[in-house]
């Protein structure tokens, strides 16, 4: 039996989040600050032979599931070779992407043993796409929706849910379950650096329950242990849905996660004000254990210890690796 990671609270961390990148394809309002935004250089980020010696470290003491993440994990050019380095680990591998590029990594994801890739997207109207994100890659992000299904990939779709943005279209993607056996899942606004958050644009869990029960019939169906998402479905309809309450609904009780970002800071809690420079030691050659287990130490209860998030302490989401 491997050594697990666990906090002060008894919590064990087996899942591991890694950033790619703070690059990314998309301008998402809700992610990145307005100002424009430098990204890392590149020799402050961790390299791909780094980041496979890093994971390593994680994988000895217990991680059975990395997800990559950035930024887009899949803009960055060694992308591919990063991804099949960690599939030779013992470890279930996922991604989430914005999958613009997705239809390129296919047969990389396949050859990796990737069999679940989440992928963001806030609307299904070309439109309102372009003013959230402003970008124009709609149509070619839904057709790599479609082909990842038809490749037999699981698909779980995460929509950021904004009052006045695009709460009044949660509805459409409960309709989008119906033909197809998608994993929607509906995510409340959070709170991060630049991101003009305030609790009059979180559309809550109850809210969203409320909204749903209008226009459908719905069931609640089993949660996973460590799931983040509470789940649903519609009778007869081929895929479900779920909410992220981080908001209003926390679930840090059983939380098992933990993130790297890009330039290799460990933070024990996606609100956490405090990281931990494991990439500064590990090219020092430092032993980095002592350093991952003292970060899970100060682990904190609940949501960083953060409880005013109209003044939260913390990097943009893009810098963080959602
Ligand atoms: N580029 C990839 C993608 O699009 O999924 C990975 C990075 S993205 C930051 C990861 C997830 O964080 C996405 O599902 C995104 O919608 C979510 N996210 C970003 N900012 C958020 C916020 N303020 N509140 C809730 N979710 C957010």
């Amino acid at each position: 039996m491997k050594p697990i990671l666990e906090d002060t609270f008894g919590r064990k961390h087996n899942y591991l989040r890694i950033s790619l990148t703070d690059a990314c394809n998309l301008r998402c309002l809700y992610c990145i600050p307005e100002e424009k935004m430098q990204v890392t250089p590149s020799h402050k980020m961790m390299s791909a032979r780094e980041i496979f010696e890093i994971s390593k470290i994680f994988v000895d003491k217990g991680v059975t599931k990395i997800r990559l993440t950035g930024g887009e994990p899949l803009v960055r050019s060694d992308a591919a070779e990063i991804i099949m380095a960690l599939s030779t680990l013992p470890v279930e591998l996922t991604i989430s992407t914005n999958a613009v590029l997705a239809d390129t990594f296919i047969d990389t994801f396949k050859k990796a043993g990737i069999q679940s890739v989440n992928v963001s997207l806030d609307t299904l109207d070309a439109d309102e796409f372009y003013a959230i994100t402003r970008r124009g890659d709609f149509h070619k992000i839904m057709d790599n929706i479609y082909l990842l299904l038809q490749e037999g990939f699981d698909v779980k779709v995460n929509m950021v849910v904004m009052k006045g943005v695009n709460a009044d279209k949660i509805n459409d993607f409960v309709e989008w379950t119906r033909l197809y056996p998608l994993h929607v899942r509906f995510i409340e606004f959070m709170p991060f650096a630049g991101n003009k958050w305030l609790w009059e644009k979180v559309f809550s869990l109850k809210e969203m329950l409320e909204k749903i029960s209008t226009a459908f019939e719905i069931e609640k169906i089993d949660d996973k242990a460590h799931d983040t998402t509470k789940n649903y479905s519609v009778r007869g309809f081929k895929g479900k849905f779920g909410i992220i309450s981080t908001m209003t609904a926390p679930f840090c009780g059983d939380c098992n996660r933990m993130r790297l970002t890009a330039d290799g800071k460990m933070k024990n809690c996606l609100f956490s004000k405090e990281e931990t420079d494991l990439l500064s030691a590990f090219r020092k050659q430092e032993n980095i254990l002592p350093l991952i287990e003292q970060c899970l130490q100060a682990k904190k209860a609940e949501r960083g210890g953060q409880f005013d998030f109209e003044h939260i302490e913390n990097r943009s989401m893009i810098r963080i690796g959602g």
